[in-house]
């Protein structure tokens, strides 16, 4: 086995263990169909925007279903949103989901059955569907073993080792050497909380708190800076003999 896999299924591992509380994590509270609009709507904004036009639609269509969002008129839709940005754009791409979903495959529960492969392609070649949304949607939404690559991923990884990682690795990439170890649904999404949990509580963008971070025992990023930190004590210590 490679150097990288080798250190990518240790940090793998060690989120596995330390995380495991956070079970089939998802950050809301949604059904498995809001899941899908879910996906969509939290592109590029905050959770509290989504929250507003979440809460329109709720008002609007009772309970979110996707039959009755591909049935409703595009320009309604974009009105019943419209407190978000780029919500056309939005609009559109929820609306052409939905019709795929609904219209092409007959409905949620028939894209169960479908194989991961064929589906996702499918989302993909709707325009508004990057790889991260449609392994969101195909992973939470529909259990399948599709894992998501996000920002916090590829941070970590980055900090964690760098010379194996560097920032234009492919999403492709990443996913499937991750995936060469996490098959099953279950700790797909637990890993990719993980991910999100070090990420936003630890490994920040402009200063990783790598002190207190769980992966801080075989991180290449925390090593080098526990050394900075110790030649510069030595050398203040030298100083002022
Ligand atoms: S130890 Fe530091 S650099 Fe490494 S993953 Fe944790 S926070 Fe990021």
């Amino acid at each position: 086995m490679s150097r990288t896999k080798e250190r990518l299924r240790s940090v793998i591992r060690i989120l596995l263990e330390k995380f495991s509380y956070l079970g089939d994590w998802w950050p809301y509270e949604d059904t498995k169909e809001e899941i899908v609009i879910t996906s969509i709507l939290t592109q590029n904004t905050t959770w509290s925007r989504v929250e507003k036009a979440f809460k329109e639609l709720k008002k609007h269509f009772g309970s979110i279903n996707l039959e009755a969002i591909a049935s409703c008129d595009l320009g309604e839709f974009e009105n019943i949103i419209k407190t978000l940005g780029f919500f056309r754009s939005k609009a559109k791409t929820i609306k052409d989901v939905c019709e795929l979903i609904v219209n092409r495959y007959g409905g949620f529960d028939k894209c169960l059955n479908l194989s991961l492969g064929e589906f996702r392609k499918e989302l993909l070649s709707i325009k508004g569907i990057g790889e991260e949304t449609a392994d969101s949607i195909l992973l939470y939404a529909f259990d399948m073993p599709s894992f998501v690559i996000d920002n916090y991923t590829i941070r970590i990884l980055n900090r964690f080792l760098p010379s194996e990682f560097n920032k234009n690795r492919d999403y492709e990439v990443v996913k499937s050497l991750i995936e060469e170890f996490v098959k099953n649904v279950g700790k797909m999404k637990t890993l990719h909380g993980a991910f999100v949990e070090i990420g936003k509580n630890f490994c920040k963008s402009k200063s990783p708190v790598c002190s207190v971070c769980p992966l801080k025992e075989g991180c290449y990023t925390s090593q080098v800076q526990f050394l900075k930190r110790d030649l510069t004590s030595e050398y203040r210590e030298t100083v002022s003999l």
